[in-house]
């Protein structure tokens, strides 16, 4: 194994976290356009709306807006403070830096391949401090095309120059990550997350980042012996 490959929602970023602080304080930060709603209702409502990120957020406002009788702000304000703000409660799942570093230190290629938009991607990488590790980041807006599409994964391994063979994928969506890899010819490691029901496509699960190195060892190590 040479490349290490990571999504970035809910493997990477606690997204779930990040979203709950973030929203939390926008409320605050716009409580003078806000202070009709109780505070739990615009939080769990925005949580609802968002669809585990899967709703692009200007829907997400305009529904906000049009569900809570906004008056004095526009859903595109709501947007912009979004856009600007997230990135400053972007959360890291436990162990993020070390096992990037640790990975860094054995050699590993790394790189972030994440479906989303390219600004607000960029922004949360920069958000998690974690831009220096990375050799590759392939977002699909700037790419043109989504995980679960070959090309995306492909694309990645050749900017990383290496072969899909000899790279890993680690993500949380069963069917955009693991199968989407997979089915390029890369190793795959799920991330569990209990939003998607058990995977049974993986190579190895993990719950923890930490535990990465040492499945990598057990990969390296399989596909030495078969070589011998
Ligand atoms: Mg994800």
């Amino acid at each position: 194994m040479k490349a290490v490959l990571f999504d970035l929602d809910d493997t990477l970023l606690d997204r779930n976290a990040s979203i709950k602080q973030f929203i939390t304080a926008q409320y605050g930060r716009l409580l003078h356009h806000l202070n009709h709603i109780p505070q739990s209702d615009y939080v769990a409502r925005f949580i609802e709306l968002d669809c585990h990120g899967h709703v692009w957020k200007d829907r997400v406002y305009q529904d906000l807006v049009t569900e809570f009788a906004i008056e004095n702000i526009a859903w595109q304000a709501l947007l912009e403070d979004y856009e600007t703000q997230f990135q400053f409660y972007c959360m890291p799942f436990q162990f993020l830096t070390e096992t990037l570093s640790q990975l860094k230190q054995q050699g590993y290629l790394l790189g972030i391949v994440t479906n989303g938009r390219g600004q607000i991607q960029n922004r949360s990488i920069d958000g998690l401090g974690i831009r220096d590790y990375v050799d590759a980041i392939l977002i699909s807006e700037i790419e043109q095309v989504r995980k679960p599409e070959p090309e995306i994964f492909r694309r990645a391994a050749q900017r990383l120059d290496v072969a899909v063979q000899d790279s890993v994928f680690i993500g949380d969506n069963p069917e955009a990550d693991i199968l989407g890899a997979k089915r390029v010819g890369m190793k795959t490691i799920w991330k569990r997350d209990s939003y998607w029901l058990e995977t049974t496509d993986a190579d190895a699960i993990i719950d923890e980042l930490n535990e990465i190195p040492s499945i990598l060892e057990q990969f390296n190590y399989v596909i030495e012996g078969t070589v011998q």
